[in-house]
């Protein structure tokens, strides 16, 4: 029996990808059927995070007229990790073997999910969707991710090189996955952590059919910190290394200045003591801020606030009913 796979598609703002992910999809999962990789009652759930277009209108006319069709609504805009996160618990509630997360845009080639899927029926548990070249990105996207990896590489956060948000999970790896009860998820720095026999697929990365991103310049600073805090202590531990060369630099600084003042020459020390006054000032805002950024993390996890509300759910899987995790 071919396994039950339910791929998820989170959308925000979508309306112009909608018109070709849609029939893309579909048609890519009757041939899939039809090759019998999976299994008839395999579903699409589309996610959609808080749009304010008409992608929820799109999607539940969709999911009415298409059995195959599932379609969730978040309560808000949560974020692309929470909306792939609903999306994830939603299908394991409903039993499926497998998820296989991407993006709505068709950025995430199709053609490799045959792949992922006999991968997955080898054994793998996780799949992830690797891109063979970054042709297909802006020279800004291709340089900022270039430093995203080698930053987190730096910050010793395990990352798999050029993957995103393509993966296969399955259904162990789900639930491995929904026992960390974090708030502020990072999928990429997670998935890794949990185990489970894993390999790559490789793709060719597509250009966004429609629309445009929805990860500008702040939501990717904004990902990237929030990579770096969740996973990895580093930063406080430069800090503290900072500080410690700080202080022997300022011992013999020390020294310098009572032989300057033994010299006679006390006047001329004022540029290395408005130097140290800066540098050291400096040094202390900066290290404030880092442990300010850690303090500010803790504060958000400890409030352990649900990480997304479900407004409505359509299709033929789901009662009508609203809940939260
Ligand atoms: N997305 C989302 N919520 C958000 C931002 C993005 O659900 O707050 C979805 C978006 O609709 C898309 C996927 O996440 O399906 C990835 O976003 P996008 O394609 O804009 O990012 P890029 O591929 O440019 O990095
Ligand atoms: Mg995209």
């Amino acid at each position: 029996m071919p396994p039950r796979i339910c791929f998820i598609l989170p959308c925000y703002e979508e309306e112009k990808a909608l018109s070709h992910t849609l029939p893309r999809i579909k048609e890519k999962y009757t041939s899939l059927v039809e090759k019998k990789l999976i299994s008839p009652e395999s579903r699409i759930l589309f996610v959609d995070d808080g749009s304010q277009d008409n992608t929820w209108k799109i999607l539940s006319a969709a999911s009415e007229k298409d059995p195959i069709i599932l379609a969730l609504k978040l309560s808000r805009n949560y974020g692309h990790q929470n909306a792939l996160l609903a999306g994830i618990t939603e299908a394991y509630h409903l039993d499926f073997d497998a998820t296989i997360t991407m993006d709505a845009d068709l950025q995430d080639d199709m053609d490799a999910l045959d792949e992922f899927i006999k991968k997955y029926l080898e054994g793998y548990q996780v799949v992830y969707g690797v891109r063979s070249d970054r042709s297909t990105d802006s020279f800004f996207k291709r340089e900022t991710a270039l430093a995203f990896y080698n930053m987190m590489r730096f910050f010793q956060v395990p990352l798999v090189y050029n993957h995103a948000d393509y993966r296969l999970l399955g259904r162990p790896a789900v639930e491995a996955l929904l026992a960390f009860p974090e708030r502020n998820l990072f999928l990429r720095g997670i998935i890794p952590l949990l185990g489970f026999p894993s390999t790559e697929v490789f793709y060719k990365r597509q250009e966004r059919i429609a629309g445009h991103t929805k990860y500008p310049l702040k939501k990717m600073i904004a990902f990237a910190l929030n990579g770096i805090t969740s996973f990895s202590i580093q930063p406080i531990r430069l800090i503290t290394f900072g500080g410690f060369v700080v202080s022997l630099m300022s011992i013999g600084i020390l020294f310098y200045a009572l032989f300057q003042k033994m010299a006679g020459k006390t006047v001329s020390g004022w540029t290395s003591v408005i130097f140290s006054l800066w540098f050291l000032g400096g040094l202390v805002l900066l290290s404030l801020g880092v442990i300010g950024e850690y303090i500010g993390r803790i504060y958000l996890e400890v409030k352990s606030r649900p990480r997304f509300f479900i407004e409505q759910k359509k299709g033929k899987n789901f009662h009508e009913k609203t809940s939260s995790h």
